[in-house]
């Protein structure tokens, strides 16, 4: 369960992606992909992009967590999480998840 807690903080467990793929459901990874996109006023993506098992689990990645420069850090560093890190407080790269989603410093502090 701990590794359904993204590198950021935000919980994999409650994310439409997994779950539209941990169950094959092809609505609801559709109404996914009409959410992300204008939620985060991105419209390129399509339903078959809503493909994910977790950030810090094995299997495939939506393409955007994928390629996410908090991600990307804590591999680099050798973390399992930002929870790892000294710098978490102050860090300008993990701050632009952590001011919208607050919950997401409490689910690291949880694991440490
Ligand atoms: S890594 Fe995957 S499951 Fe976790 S938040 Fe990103 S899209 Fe959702
Ligand atoms: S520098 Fe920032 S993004 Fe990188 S591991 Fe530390 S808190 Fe996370």
């Amino acid at each position: 369960m701990e590794k359904l807690i993204a590198c950021c903080g935000l919980n994999c467990a409650a994310c439409d992606a997994r779950i539209a793929t941990i169950n094959n459901d092809d609505e609801l990874r559709k109404t996914t992909a009409d959410k992300w996109r204008v939620n985060y006023n991105s419209p390129d993506i399509t339903p078959a992009m809503i493909n994910c098992t977790g950030c810090r689990e094995e299997g495939i990645k939506f393409n955007y967590c994928e390629m996410c420069e908090i991600r990307k850090c804590v591999k680099m560093k050798g973390f399992d999480t930002c929870g790892d890190c000294r710098e978490m407080d102050t860090c300008s790269i993990v701050s632009a998840v952590h001011k919208y989603v607050p919950e997401a410093i409490t689910n690291l502090r949880s694991l440490n």
